[in-house]
């Protein structure tokens, strides 16, 4: 079982947690401005690297707060646990 350390709560089991999918998408300045396909692309397109990834957690049984990890993908490990307000800490590789 996969250990996640909530940045307000601690070490937690990955049961109380909900997976947000790929973190540092900025939303579209000018949406409306986009293609159908841009738009479509923005919408569900996700990289999907082996190795360590950025990606956004919730702690939904818990405080319920979002947050970002870098997880590697390859071995499960999470490299680092951050703050959404905060810059992506520095991991070996990246994606
Ligand atoms: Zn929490």
């Amino acid at each position: 079982m996969l250990l996640i350390s909530c940045p307000w709560c601690g070490p937690r089991d990955e049961a109380e947690f909900h997976y947000g999918g790929q973190a540092h998408l900025p939303y579209p300045e000018d949406p409306a401005a986009l293609t159908d396909e841009e738009w479509a692309r923005y919408l569900f397109f996700r990289d999907n690297p082996k190795g360590p990834f950025a990606e956004r957690w919730s702690h939904t049984a818990g405080c319920r707060k979002w947050f970002n990890a870098i997880r590697n993908t390859a071995t499960n490990e999470i490299l680092a646990i951050y703050k959404t307000d905060e810059p992506r800490p520095q991991t070996r590789g990246r994606a």
